[in-house]
């Protein structure tokens, strides 16, 4: 074992890791309902849910299914000038459950790429209508969108890469991050920059993009849903589109099935990803209006012009069906406003600690926000030997836990939380 992790250490890539000084890797050999196995022997109650995905735990028997079933007819065949029941039946299903007004659907590999697309959607449908002076994306501070260089250049200026990439990157508009919180009283200066930098710009902005009511990677901030409705607001004011990224909030992790239902208002080009497919497989869909759709498609070339490789996989499709007929027939609303009401209760004893700076809970998410960036390689280990997986980033230690989840596990993760910060 340790020869496959020192190999691991000296040759592979892992999510933002260093070469010169890796962080430590740990090997899985299973995982199943919301435990990782390690080789190492120890069984962890997983809080992250591999990065928000797997919504109802591993190696469903559904899932597996879905996905045994597909196999066993075909994996993958072009999407270019060819389709299948598994795309037609998804992408049904997913303009019956996002909000109103969604008509079309292109099916993405990964959320970064439904970005790009979003973005490139939103450019070309300016083109297209005469008006390729509107190039420019205007965004909140604190958002995360990826990082593939349209989507960093929508990322947090701070916190994301722009320290590194700015010269190449696109420069966008950033508005202050929304400050109300979602469970304040609502405060109507919280809009006014971001209206005053769009009565500024809007001649030269095709869209706002905003993740829904919940901030995540740029900073886990949670919002008043009075800006989500402003933000609608003035996008149609001022002819602008909005993109709503709801690849981390989507399939009930807010308490609602899409966190712009929180504002009742529905985008025009929505991007989606993550538990998709209940964690299985990459896929990503960015979802548009009728208008948009036909916008981008007057004049030359005619043509959205995207067409990734593995377009419409057919087993992420099969395996996204599977897991939006098990969220869609089963209890996640129970599920979540359970998991909501407990971590409440017991995040709140950390919000007395000397080392919390604050903290937050709005659906399966829970937030402590710590005074100091925290060292994850020394808290992981703590939490192995507590039987917890827990990945926090820069002052933030957060758990988003699949919905099946029991009270006593919920509790380990909130627990392990409180012991590593006393
Ligand atoms: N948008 C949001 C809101 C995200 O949280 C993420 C991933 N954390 C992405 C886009 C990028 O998705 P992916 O990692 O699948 O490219």
């Amino acid at each position: 074992m340790q020869e496959n992790l020192n190999f691991d250490q000296q040759h592979i890539w892992h999510p933002y890791t260093s070469a010169l000084n890796p962080l430590p890797c740990y090997q899985v050999v299973g995982a199943q309902g919301v435990e990782i196995e390690l080789a190492s022997g120890e069984k962890l109650i997983d809080g992250v849910s591999s990065w928000w995905t797997a919504i109802h735990g591993y190696n469903h028997p559904a899932l597996n299914a879905a996905l045994n079933q597909q196999i066993s007819q075909f994996s993958h065949v072009m999407f270019g000038g060819l389709t299948h029941q598994p795309a037609i039946d998804l992408c049904r299903t997913l303009l019956d459950i996002t909000p109103q007004g969604l008509s079309w659907v292109f099916l993405a590999d990964s959320g970064s790429v439904s970005v790009e697309v979003a973005m490139k959607m939103a450019l070309q449908y300016w083109v297209c209508q005469g008006n390729g002076k509107k190039h420019k994306f205007i965004t909140p501070r604190n958002g995360y969108h990826g990082d593939t260089f349209a989507a960093m250049s929508v990322c947090d200026p701070v916190n994301g890469m722009h320290s590194i990439f700015n010269n190449t990157l696109s420069q966008q508009i950033f508005a202050p991050a929304p400050q109300t919180r979602f469970d304040r009283h609502w405060n109507e200066d919280d809009i006014k920059p971001l209206q005053d930098l769009i009565e500024k710009h809007h001649h030269e902005l095709a869209a706002l993009i905003i993740e829904p009511i919940v901030q995540n990677a740029g900073g886990m901030r949670i919002y008043h849903l009075e800006y989500l409705k402003r933000c609608r607001q003035l996008c149609d004011d001022y002819n602008l589109l909005l993109i709503c990224d709801e690849i981390a909030t989507g399939f009930g992790r807010t308490g609602k099935l899409f966190a712009c239902e929180h504002a009742d208002i529905s985008p025009d080009i929505m991007c989606l990803g993550k538990a998709l497919t209940g964690g299985y497989m990459t896929l990503a869909a960015t979802l548009c209006t009728e208008d948009v759709a036909q916008g981008v498609c007057q004049g030359e070339p005619g043509v959205f012009m995207h067409g990734p490789t593995f377009m419409g996989n057919a087993l992420a499709c099969s395996v996204a069906n599977a897991s939006l007929k098990l969220l869609l027939e089963g209890q996640w609303q129970t599920q979540v406003a359970s998991i909501e009401r407990q971590l409440k209760d017991e995040l709140n004893a950390c919000s007395k600690l000397a080392a919390v700076a604050d903290v937050r809970v709005l659906g399966a998410i829970g937030v402590v926000e710590c005074k100091n960036p925290v060292n994850v390689a020394d808290l992981q280990r703590r939490w192995l030997k507590m039987g917890v997986w827990i990945r926090p980033f820069g002052k933030l230690i957060y758990i988003m836990p699949p919905y099946i989840i029991s009270p006593t596990q919920l509790t380990q993760l909130t627990s392990a939380i409180y012991k590593v910060l006393v």
